[in-house]
């Protein structure tokens, strides 16, 4: 580093000057000097050598030390300039140095010299750098892309660039040396640092936060700063780059506001399938926008069902009773209505208004928004099954709040509590189907049930209420139902529900528990009186009048079962229990009303366990024909079979059809029933035939409810397959014909046209009469039993028997008398040319193996003659 030191020497004496460079290169330095003592020599000497140092005496003839060292100064002030000289006072050397000279030495001592040169280079090469460096390093500061701003210890501004005149609208000057708060007041120090740390004398730490930024023209905005620590000659500084992150705070802000209302329609929805009531789930709507998606302010109006006007009825956020006030109206012109919810329910659209002191229409409302502190508000309608019902409005303490993307999200949440006031609002339907009748609107036998237990409650607690538990049911419903059709029997239905709603005092205990069957509590003293008074005077004569139906005047019949409370039972299910045991017995009996006694229930328990027994028996194949010959009264012969079913109970002996018929039929069961008697008699039909015994027709039994099976005849048909048809004939009862005459004469059509025969059971029982009887597509009558009987003994029985006989005779009807068990009998009908008979006189319903000897007989061509009759009836005869 001491090659090529070049002295520029101000210096007159050549003695001086050689004696300077030698005690320099004695020191060894290596030095070229140029010595100069003149003005001129000196300039051109800085121009053209570039020294590296000046050493310059103090006085000289032509020229002056001072006068080189102002020159060095202003011109090469990075040229370190050291004054070597003789004599030199104290003021002088003052003066040096404060014109810039780097140091003296004195003639007399100058083996000072070459270290005060050695040192005067080092600092201005480490000066040199410096300046180079910090040229560089404010380069870097004044072009950085963000603003720089470096306070010293003291927190003074001491360097910023020109982002930060940009971002904080202050001239450079303005904020240099000055306190750095006047740009973010709190200054540099985080937050977190207590406040007497803030001017660091140590190292500041490396730090970055959020503050606030404050412009020239006052307005704040949201700045992030990042700190560094620098070192300078006066301790350490701080240097900070200060970020404006006003988009990024409203990014984030969006984010968050986005966040809080996704906040709110999770909790709505949830809500929504939570709560029951219409009212608490506004509420907890409410409740959900204040909190969760922190709108001040939330209320939610409804209009009144029917009407143009609706109420608030839930608010959050706001406890004024003013709020209540507020009206909801479809009219554009009543007072109130440019308010936004009116505006929303109006137009099924949401209404915005985004400055509530801005528009002129809000003026109305303004007071009352600047007092909350509201400044924004949004009204949402909300619809449900496309409809209005209500709105919710929400308001922001920030004017232009409601954005579009927030308007997005904020009428899904008018979806979602839409949604789930539909959703209760079908809850609503559900559970009102659920515990009304439909058809009557009545409640049903589990609220009836449910309403029944409270009603026992209340009456054990106050140890009195007697009350009875009557039981209705229609006598024929189903018949109605089935002939006139099910809107008739629901306007019926309907109509016996108003007249029982007025017999009865206490219509919430009237109710429709079964298809044909109405319920009703009715009070009374403990031994039913009162009952009786009501059912007998009131309430029969209210059900006497007839029913208009259909343009028909209908005349209905009832029967009651009656439990008595607390008598007959004090829990719901007894009582029910009860007097639906006593209604079963009622509809059995002649009587109108029945009350309960113990031994109906046990009858009752045991059709329940027949019901199983019979359920078994078809499984099991229990069931067996007996088959009941019919006889030519002209010729004697065997000319039909009746298939007549008995149940073969194992160890019950055979039990007779009156007994489990009717259950059968109860339970339905008989469908299923009656379809293996078809195919047991066609079986048996095939099986006689397949022994070469040529069996005569054979009639079945079908009961009403096969008979109302869609596809009854298919049925039938089906099972007879490919068989001859006319091996077959069905005999039903009459009334049971009436129960839906088009429909039944339909099918008994194709059942004729298929080669199936058709008897008229039990004729002369039924309402119906004979002039009727011409329009049904039948073959035979058969006369009930009861005639045969009586028409020995009266004239008027005879007489009718005959009309019967001659009638059918005219319709081209065979006619077949029933039950005949005497000779007497047989001979009356031949006389009256009566077709067949069929009786105990001739043959008891048989076995199938009992009639092959019949049947044999048949195929030998013996006709049966009165001594065959005599042969099984020893005491009987006819001829
Ligand atoms: P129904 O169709 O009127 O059958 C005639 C009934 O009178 C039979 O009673 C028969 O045994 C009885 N009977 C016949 N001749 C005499 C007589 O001279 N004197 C007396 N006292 N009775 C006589 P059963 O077999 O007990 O059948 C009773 C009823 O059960 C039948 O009356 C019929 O309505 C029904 N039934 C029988 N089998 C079936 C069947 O397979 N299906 C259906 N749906 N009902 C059946
Ligand atoms: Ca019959
Ligand atoms: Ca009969």
């Amino acid at each position: 580093m001491n090659d090529g030191i070049t002295i520029l020497l101000v210096e007159d004496s050549i003695t001086d000057a050689e004696m300077i460079e030698r005690e320099l290169l004695r020191d060894g330095l290596s030095v070229r000097v140029e010595r100069v003592d003149t003005r001129a020599g000196y300039l051109s000497g800085l121009a053209q050598g570039c020294p590296h140092i000046i050493l310059s005496d103090f006085s000289m003839p032509d020229f002056d030390g001072l006068s080189a060292l102002q020159i060095a100064h202003e011109q090469y002030p990075a040229i370190p300039f050291i004054f070597v000289s003789g004599t030199i006072d104290e003021d002088t050397a003052i003066a040096a140095l404060r014109g810039g000279a780097v140091d003296y030495v004195a003639k007399s001592n100058l083996k000072r010299l070459a270290p005060a040169v050695r040192r005067a280079l080092e600092e201005s090469r480490t000066r040199l750098a410096r300046l180079h460096a910090e040229s560089r390093f404010s380069d870097l500061i004044e072009f950085a892309p963000g603003a720089i701003v470096v306070i010293n210890a003291q927190g003074l501004i001491e360097i910023v660039n020109a982002r930060t005149e940009l971002l904080f609208g202050h001239a450079r000057n303005e904020m240099l040396g000055r306190p750095c708060d006047m740009l973010v007041p709190g200054g540099f120090a985080p937050a977190a640092l207590p406040p007497g740390e803030q001017a660091y004398s140590q190292r500041p730490p490396v730090a970055g936060f959020e503050t606030q930024g404050r412009r020239k023209d006052g307005s704040a905005f949201p700045a992030e700063i990042n700190l560094s620590p620098l070192k300078t000659e006066s301790g350490w500084w701080t240097s900070g780059v200060i970020s404006d992150i006003s988009a990024r705070k409203a990014q984030e802000q969006q984010i968050a506001r986005l966040n809080r209302i996704q906040m709110v329609l999770s909790n709505i929805s949830s809500a929504g399938l939570r709560i029951a009531e219409p009212d608490a789930l506004c509420l907890k709507a409410c409740r959900i926008a204040v909190e969760h998606g922190q709108f001040p302010i939330a209320w939610i109006g409804m209009m009144t069902p029917g009407s143009c006007e609706g109420t608030l009825i839930a608010w959050y956020g706001i406890d004024d009773k003013n709020i209540g006030r507020v009206r909801l109206t479809l009219d554009p012109q009543a007072p109130g209505a440019a308010h936004p919810a009116c505006q929303a329910v109006r137009t099924q659209r949401a209404a915005v208004c985004n400055d509530i002191a801005a528009e002129p229409h809000m003026a109305a409302l303004l007071p009352t928004a600047l007092r909350l502190g509201m400044r924004s508000l949004v009204a949402l309608p909300l619809l449900v099954d496309g409809d209005v019902e209500g709105v919710i409005v929400l308001y922001s303490a920030e004017t232009q709040f409601f954005n579009q993307q927030e308007m997005l999200l904020l009428t899904q949440l008018a979806a979602d509590i839409s949604f789930a006031l539909e959703h209760q609002k079908n809850q609503q339907r559900l559970r009102h189907l659920a515990f009304f009748d439909n058809v009557t609107d009545l409640p049903n036998r589990a609220l009836f049930q449910e309403r029944l237990t409270e009603l026992l409650v209340r009456s054990e607690a106050a140890q009195a209420g007697q009350f009875a538990l009557v039981l209705i049911d229609i006598d024929r419903f189903r018949n109605i139902n089935d002939s006139l059709g099910r809107a008739a029997g629901n306007a019926l239905l309907k109509e016996v529900a108003q007249r029982l709603l007025v017999a009865n005092p206490a219509p919430r205990f009237v109710a429709r528990i079964d298809a044909n069957c109405f319920a009703l509590i009715v009070q009374c003293g403990v031994d039913g009186a009162e009952v009786a008074q009501l059912l007998e005077p009131t309430l029969a004569l209210r059900m006497a009048a007839p029913f208009a139906l259909m343009g028909k005047e209908l005349r209905l019949s009832f029967k009651a079962g009656i439990a008595l409370y607390p008598l007959h039972g004090n829990a719901a299910d007894t009582l029910l229990r009860n007097a639906e045991a006593a209604l079963y017995n009622a509809k059995r009996s002649k009587l109108p009303h029945l009350y309960y006694n113990a031994a109906m229930n046990a009858r009752i328990a045991e059709k329940l366990a027949m019901e199983n027994r019979l359920k078994l028996a078809l499984e099991q194949h229990q069931f067996v024909l007996h088959y009941q010959p019919k006889i030519d009264l002209a010729s004697g012969a065997l000319i039909g079979l009746e298939a007549l079913i008995r149940w073969d109970e194992p160890g019950q002996g055979l039990i007779p059809p009156n007994q489990f018929v009717p259950l059968l039929e109860e339970t339905g069961l008989i469908v299923e029933v009656g379809k293996w008697v078809i195919a047991q008699a066609h079986w048996q039909y095939q099986e006689w035939t397949a022994r070469g015994l040529a069996p005569p027709r054979i009639a079945v039994n079908v009961s009403p409810l096969q008979m109302r099976e869609i596809n009854f005849v298919n049925q039938v048909l089906h099972i007879l397959a490919r068989a001859d048809p006319s091996e077959i004939e069905i005999e039903i009862t009459e009334s049971m014909l009436m129960d839906d005459l088009d429909d039944n004469i339909e099918k008994l059509k194709l059942l004729r046209a298929a080669g199936i025969t058709v008897a008229i059971d039990d004729f002369g029982t039924g309402y119906s009469s004979l002039s009727y009887i011409a329009r049904l597509p039948i073959d035979t009558l058969k006369i009930d039993r009861s005639f045969v009987i009586n028409m020995a003994h009266s004239a008027d029985q005879y007489q009718l028997v005959s009309t019967i006989i001659s009638l059918a005779h005219a319709l081209k009807l065979k006619v077949v008398a029933e039950g005949v068990e005497t000779a007497d009998q047989a001979v009356l009908l031949k006389q009256l040319s009566c077709d067949q008979i069929q009786g105990f006189l001739y043959s008891q319903p048989l076995p199938a193996r009992a009639i092959d000897a019949m049947l044999t007989e048949r195929q030998a061509n013996a006709p049966c003659t009165a001594a065959h009759v005599q042969l099984n009836y020893d005491n009987l005869a006819i001829g």
